[in-house]
């Protein structure tokens, strides 16, 4: 059907052309009207074929193909009378309307099929042929019409074949032309494919690239917080003060997350107490309060809980300990350690929405921190504290008296202390009590012996320490002379009412000598105290043993 549409579009321009056509030939005809020439069969025949190729191009061929070729055949035929004509001129029309025709002819119909094309060449050259033919026949038999039906002949076929050649090519070109455009047009698909993946690939960059950018900012914080617990690690690990520690780890704690306070209690397992520290960025000590606090129990459910508090929107009066510092937010960080109660770690900020999980983290490798560090810190105070000590008696021993003794002499110095009395106390007869009981039970007197010391020395604010076999000394800062020899009295009725059962059942008891100055009542160079002590506990021994000598002022003792 495509073919007769394209065949009624062309046949509408062809029909006006054929209207100028008739026009000019029926005035030719109205020249030669009265000359012999003129035969009013041709008119109209030509008029006749004129007006059918009209109406069957007003009911459009009755959208039939072959009913168009028949018309053209009746047309091609009429004009082959026109053809023959003797007028010249009627002649040379005639031959050009039937090129004419025939050309219309290949133009309009769709020549894409063989037979068409066969067809078609036989339309066009069969009414010049059946002319021929009957010219022959007839004898009308002139060369002149022959050669020129001939002549048409040739043309129509040549044309017709130039006129094909170029239509295939034509068609070669379109079909070329049309294979580049598909192929562009695939070219452009695949360049649009592309373009999407590049786009896909573009966002996958981007999200990647925000993916990387996020792991990059993690892991900074990441070695951030790391060289800070590190450095943390360094410094705490090096202080064994646990005083310091505390004070040391709370400042770290502020410095590091950048809080206002940091509150920390923390069991001291060598101690058997739990160690307070509150450190804050504003002047108030507030340890004292939290220490109280602590100990009525308002701090328990902390204590208790299993994982850390986050409160980013902190209530005013929520909690107690907070006192009368501004709070947003706050971290609540129990310790625990093999599921025990370990302690507490508070931190606190003066803005909201300051703690995220992350900050547990970083808290959580601190306090393992702490807790090794308060671990050693008591430890190395356990060790120094035993360094200090005697092994048999457990008081302190002669080293530590004379740091004891040397730090007195400077608060001396400085005005800082006002009275020292020294006492030095030497058990009677002791090689004998030993070669009585045996060295072991021995051991026993002299332990008991130091325990009376202690209980004493340690109510009346002073020490005692095992100065050597079993020989002590005692010391008493800000005692005048009456009030030591009342406490040297009562230590000397002390041991010798102490009774020792040796073997269980024999009652034994031990007795002392005493030597014992003052500072500056007696002795008012404080170096010369212990010696001096010493002097005068050798005057017991020397008179009598079992009784208590006071040195001489600033003499020696007598
Ligand atoms: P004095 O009254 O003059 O002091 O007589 P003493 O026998 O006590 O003489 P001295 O103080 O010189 O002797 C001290 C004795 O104490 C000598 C030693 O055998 C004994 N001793 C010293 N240290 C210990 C100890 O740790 N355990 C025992 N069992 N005996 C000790
Ligand atoms: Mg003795
Ligand atoms: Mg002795």
């Amino acid at each position: 059907m495509e073919g007769l549409e394209r065949l009624i579009r062309y046949q509408k321009k062809f029909i006006k052309l054929h209207h100028l056509m008739v026009v000019v030939w029926l005035a030719n005809v109205l020249i030669f009207l009265n000359t012999r020439e003129t035969n009013l069969l041709h008119v109209l025949l030509i008029l006749f074929a004129h007006g059918l190729n009209i109406f069957l191009y007003k009911v459009r061929y009755f959208n039939r193909l072959f009913i168009y070729c028949i018309v053209k055949v009746v047309e091609l035929f009429t004009v082959t009378l026109l053809i023959l004509a003797v007028n010249r001129y009627t002649s040379s029309a005639g031959a050009i309307l039937y090129l004419l025709l025939c050309i219309e002819m290949f133009i309009i119909i769709d020549v894409s099929t063989n037979h068409m094309r066969r067809l078609l060449l036989l339309i066009a050259i069969s009414p010049l042929f059946i002319h021929m033919l009957a010219l022959l026949k007839h004898n009308f038999f002139t060369w002149a019409p022959i050669l020129l039906i001939s002549e048409i002949i040739v043309i129509l076929i040549s044309s017709y074949d130039i006129f094909h050649m170029n239509l295939e090519e034509l068609n070669q070109q379109l079909f070329e032309k049309t294979r580049l455009l598909d192929e562009s047009k695939a070219t452009n698909e695949a360049l649009l494919k592309t373009q999407e993946d590049l786009k896909k690939v573009n966002l996958l960059l981007a999200e990647q690239k925000l993916e990387l950018q996020q792991a990059y900012n993690k892991v900074n914080k990441f070695s951030s917080e790391m060289y800070i617990q590190i450095e943390l690690l360094k410094y705490i690990s090096s202080v064994l003060n646990i005083d310091e520690l505390l004070e040391l780890v709370t400042d770290s704690i502020i410095g590091a997350i950048g809080v206002d306070t940091c509150s920390l209690a923390i069991y001291d397992i060598s101690k058997d107490k739990y160690l307070f520290k509150v450190k804050s960025i504003y002047s108030t000590d507030y340890t004292n309060d939290f220490k109280t606090l602590f100990r009525k129990g308002k701090l328990d459910k902390f204590l208790t809980m299993k994982t850390p508090k986050i409160d980013n929107h902190v209530q005013s009066g929520a909690y107690d300990f907070i006192m009368d510092r501004h709070v947003g937010s706050l971290i609540i960080f129990p310790l625990t350690q093999d599921d025990q109660i370990h302690g507490l770690l508070i931190a606190e900020h003066l803005t909201k929405d300051m703690f995220q999980s992350n900050n547990i983290q970083f808290l959580q490798g601190i306090v393992a921190q702490i807790k090794i560090a308060v671990k050693n810190a008591s430890l190395y105070a356990k060790l120094e504290d035993m360094a200090r000590r005697d092994g048999l008696t457990g008081v302190f021993n002669k080293a530590h008296l004379e740091n004891v003794l040397t730090d007195y002499y400077h608060q001396i110095e400085q005005g800082k202390l006002e009275q020292l009395a020294v006492a030095i106390f030497d058990i009677d007869l002791f090689k004998k009590f030993n070669d009585n009981y045996g060295h072991l039970f021995g051991d026993e007197a002299i332990k008991a012996t130091a325990h009376i010391g202690h209980e004493v020395a340690t109510a009346h604010g002073g020490l005692i320490t095992r100065f050597g076999g079993e020989e002590f000394v005692l010391v008493f800062p800000n005692k005048t002379l009456d009030i030591a020899v009342e406490i040297m009295t009562l230590l000397h009725n002390k041991i010798k009412s102490n009774t020792l059962y040796f073997n269980t059942h024999e009652e034994v008891s031990l007795d002392v000598s005493i030597g014992l100055t003052v500072y500056p009542e007696l002795c008012t160079s404080p170096k010369e105290l212990l010696r001096r002590a010493d002097k005068a506990m050798y005057y017991s021994k020397q008179n009598g043993r079992g009784r208590l000598t006071i040195d001489q002022p600033n003499s020696t003792a007598s």
